[in-house]
């Protein structure tokens, strides 16, 4: 089936019919970094698992990815403690803003899930505790999913981030009050901003979720990241969880399993497929990306291809 559409064709059409929205949403102007952005700024990439790929816009202009990067720290995590992870991190849509403090009193410091800013601090901790270098496991992994070398963290964006990170600092503190935190919350927070500092074009990202359209394997080169089950199980959480707040809406309007950032991008994916990475700056009122969400819905709606 995924063969009679002229993709390209329809990444142009899209990217046209999204320009009325241009300057639309707000930009992440908390992280004081991610301020400076020119919202008007618009990129998607679709890669197939076949090699097939196409993009359009500013495709070659990496972005900050922020929140997608609670997909790869959840990989890694997974990968260190297998099932342990789900003893301290739990899998239920938040139904709350992304960095909210309120479940976790009632809750006992358990994260609804690891796509929250305090699910990705569990995450994160895991990842310190168990290796030698957090930031080289990180990157390693990131690197090997995009095929690019070059991936690095943005220290101005990290450190942007940690002299306003009092709400994570908050999170991370509460979180170690009820004994689910291990290491120390600055070396948490560090870790945890570094990784959401990540900065990718969409072809980078389209291609570092390829592996979870793939069964856990990287098509291109036959990399073995994950066993089938995990990326089965990513793919599920991303459905329930990988938009905060609007993950309802964007099953209804758009049918993928996706994740996103408040740097303006989405990654989504179409197991045994594609995957698909928007990006945007301008955000919605629950932190996601206004034309990303539009410019997936067209997509899914054009070429009638999602889970559903
Ligand atoms: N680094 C951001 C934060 O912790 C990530 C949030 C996001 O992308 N939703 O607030």
């Amino acid at each position: 089936m995924s063969q009679t559409y002229d993709y390209q064709q329809i990444l142009n059409t899209i990217e046209e019919s999204l320009r009325p929205y241009c300057n639309r949403g707000d930009i992440a102007d908390y992280i004081p970094e991610l301020a400076k952005i020119d919202s008007d700024q618009f990129a998607m990439s679709l890669c197939f698992n076949d090699g097939r790929e196409y993009s359009v816009g500013d495709f070659r202009t990496p972005f900050s990815i922020q929140s997608i990067s609670k997909v790869f720290v959840l990989t890694i995590a997974m990968q260190l403690v297998g099932e342990e992870l789900w003893g301290r991190v739990d899998r239920e849509p938040s139904g709350n803003a992304f960095n909210s403090l309120v479940q976790l009193e009632t809750e006992m410091g358990i994260p609804r899930n690891p796509f929250i800013n305090a699910g990705a601090l569990i995450s994160t901790d895991v990842i310190i505790q168990e290796t030698n270098n957090a930031y080289d496991e990180i990157l390693d992994l990131v690197r090997r999913i995009s095929l690019n070398q070059n991936i690095k963290f943005n220290e101005k964006v990290a450190n942007s981030e940690y002299s306003e990170g009092d709400r994570n600092a908050a999170l991370a503190y509460f979180m170690k009050s009820f004994g689910n935190i291990n290491s120390t919350v600055d070396e948490l927070l560090r870790v945890y901003f570094a990784h959401c500092s990540i900065e990718m074009n969409t072809l980078d990202l389209a291609r570092s979720f390829l592996f979870l359209a793939n069964g856990g394997i990287v098509p291109y080169t036959g990399d073995v990241i994950i066993p089938a089950g995990s990326a089965k199980r990513i793919n599920s959480i991303m459905m329930t969880c990988g938009l905060y707040n609007n993950v309802g809406d964007f099953a209804y309007s758009v049918g993928l399993p996706a994740k996103s950032g408040v740097g303006g991008g989405i990654a989504a994916v179409l197991p045994g497929e594609f995957s698909l990475a928007v990006w945007s700056p301008g955000l919605n009122e629950n932190g996601n990306s206004l034309r990303g969400i539009k410019g997936m819905e067209i997509f899914t709606s054009l070429t009638n291809q999602s889970i559903f």
